[in-house]
């Protein structure tokens, strides 16, 4: 099995943990990972930061259509 360092791109039918909206923000940690919209990324992102291995975002997808 390959060792992945890259990060899959979330896609549309990746959902925010929290709200269900589509996710643009992956939260790689010890325990796991978590998928979360821009919105509740960002009002997470003080709280997980420092228990995150990475922390992948994609928000900018938002802004280039
Ligand atoms: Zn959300």
């Amino acid at each position: 099995m390959e060792n992945v360092k890259e990060s899959p791109r979330l896609i549309a039918t990746d959902r925010c943990d929290v709200c269900g909206a589509q996710a643009y923000i992956r939260v790689e940690m010890e325990t796991g990972e978590l998928l979360f919209c821009a919105h509740h990324g960002n009002a997470n992102k003080e709280k997980l930061q420092p228990l995150t291995i990475n922390w992948h975002d994609q928000s900018e997808d938002l802004s280039q259509k």
